[in-house]
């Protein structure tokens, strides 16, 4: 085990320090002690002008195996756009219709979305065990704004800006002001943890920033801990400590103990997909994790879509592989539609990622998935003449390029599942009530799906398949 490079303290005031000694403009993304000492759920944070964590599947752990604590980007050359008018003239249409559709995320950024996602009865609660969640306006992006924002942050040039700081007026950051707590991180760490004090969750937020862990992954590992005591599967004892669900005031410490792998928090760094396998018993009916990776904000059993997404997300539990399209799922359009919308979600995320494309305004600027806007803006700034069908080829070579790595790892069919509570219990109470994705349901899915990208049936692509992509 690697001794701490850093301070703990010091993680953020050392990406400000490598920025300012790379001059104007430098961007440094960081591990924090968490990745120093391989916890599973080790994140990357970015400084720069709208801090940022790369978050999901460990990738902190892989550069602190590597001993890479750090990298820091600065240049001053021009990019380069090949034809930069019509850039910018179909920028300035189009830039109307994003302002619109981007006007929560300016007033709010991504916490506008918790009080739109628990009146739409998805919003994970308790460990899942329901999704609704009677506190959400103590948690919620409007709650936020008026007690505490303190600036908007932008990445560059972007007029969006839906990053925010907040004033930090209780606990044990308080006076200072930090980096908001996400969506994601309002699920994992407030409803998940049926907890609605938004001051733990500042808090927790800051801490797990310092500490460079997911916030979502120590969330909902949290959550999963608590129902096993709760359930009687594992005792406090045994573990060394209380882990409880609204007991905001314990997560700071529980977050410094899993970057430090100190105590319970030994335990807490590997995940709650193998703390499952440790405890044993019925510990995996309260698993809310695919592939290893726990599942995002955005529900596996109520939105249709994401039953088959996080299934055969490469990831995982990724909200980002398959989107969530929430305007589609009311009413319920059922399974049907699904397949052949997660197959162009995900080429339209691996290209949005290769193109270094902001998901926000990809999507409410551009639209989804992949279409004609896209291409053309594509190639506005490469010169290439390329057509949709050929933006989605590469997608779709990318795709099969990352499921293929999976193949080689021993993934199959077999893996693309989902947590036991999605398929066996329908969701309990609210608008959204009696939505699941049984075993029958996945597997009819899966059919279609593997059919539709042209892998067996064990969700291995075929040679015929990666001969036509050029992947031989
Ligand atoms: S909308 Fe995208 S580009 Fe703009 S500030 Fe937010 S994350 Fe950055």
């Amino acid at each position: 085990m690697m001794p701490p490079i850093y301070e703990v303290k010091q993680h953020m005031r050392r990406i400000a320090a490598l920025e300012e000694q790379k001059g104007k403009g430098a961007v440094c993304a960081s591990i924090g002690p968490a990745g120093e000492q391989g916890v599973l759920f080790a994140n990357v944070i970015l400084g720069g002008a709208r801090p940022g964590a790369a978050g999901r599947a460990g990738m902190g752990a892989v550069m602190g195996v590597k001993k890479l604590k750090a990298i820091v980007v600065s240049g001053r050359r021009r990019t380069r756009i090949a034809d930069r008018q019509s850039l910018l003239k179909r920028i300035r249409e189009k830039s109307a219709t994003m302002k619109e559709n981007t006007k929560l995320l300016t007033t709010y950024g991504t916490p506008f979305l918790v009080n739109v996602i628990n009146a739409k009865g998805m919003l994970g609660t308790r460990n899942n065990s329901t999704e609704v969640f009677a506190h959400s306006q103590d948690i919620s992006g409007e709650r936020i704004k008026e007690k505490y924002w303190h600036k908007d942050t932008a990445c560059f040039g972007c007029p969006v800006a839906c990053g925010k700081n907040v004033h930090v007026i209780k606990g044990e950051y308080a006076g200072m002001t930090v980096k908001m707590p996400e969506y994601e991180t309002l699920y994992a760490v407030g409803s998940m943890l049926d907890n609605r004090d938004i001051d733990s969750i500042i808090n927790g937020n800051h801490a797990c920033d310092l500490m460079g862990i997911d916030t979502i992954s120590m969330g909902v590992t949290l959550s999963f801990v608590a129902e096993c005591i709760e359930k009687g599967i594992i005792s406090e004892k045994e573990i060394g400590e209380k882990v409880d669900f609204a007991d905001g005031a314990a997560m700071v410490s529980l977050i410094k103990k899993t970057a430090r792998k100190e105590g319970i928090g030994a335990l807490l760094a590997l995940g709650s997909a193998r703390l499952a396998g440790k405890f044993g018993k019925d510990a995996y009916k309260y698993l809310y994790a695919v592939k290893g990776l726990e599942i995002a904000g955005h529900s596996a059993r109520g939105l249709r879509g994401m039953s088959l997404s996080y299934s055969t997300s490469t990831r995982g539990g990724s909200h980002h592989d398959g989107r969530p399209n929430y305007a589609k799922e009311d009413p319920d359009p059922g399974f049907t539609p699904q397949p052949k919308y997660i197959q162009k979600s995900q080429y339209f995320t691996a290209v949005g990622d290769s193109l270094v494309l902001c998901r926000f305004i990809a999507e409410r600027g551009l639209g989804t998935p992949l279409n004609e806007e896209i291409a053309k803006i594509v190639g506005y700034v490469t010169g290439w003449d390329i057509t949709l069908a050929e933006l989605e080829r590469i997608g779709e070579r990318i795709y099969n390029l990352e499921r293929l790595i999976n193949v080689t790892r021993g993934i199959s069919r077999k893996d693309d599942t989902l947590p036991y509570r999605v398929m066996n219990e329908p969701i309990p109470e609210g608008p959204a009530k009696g939505r699941y994705c049984s075993k029958a349901d996945l597997d009819a899915l899966l059919d279609t799906f593997y059919a539709l990208r042209g892998w067996d049936q064990n969700g291995i692509p075929t040679k015929e398949k990666l001969t036509e992509l050029g992947l031989k």
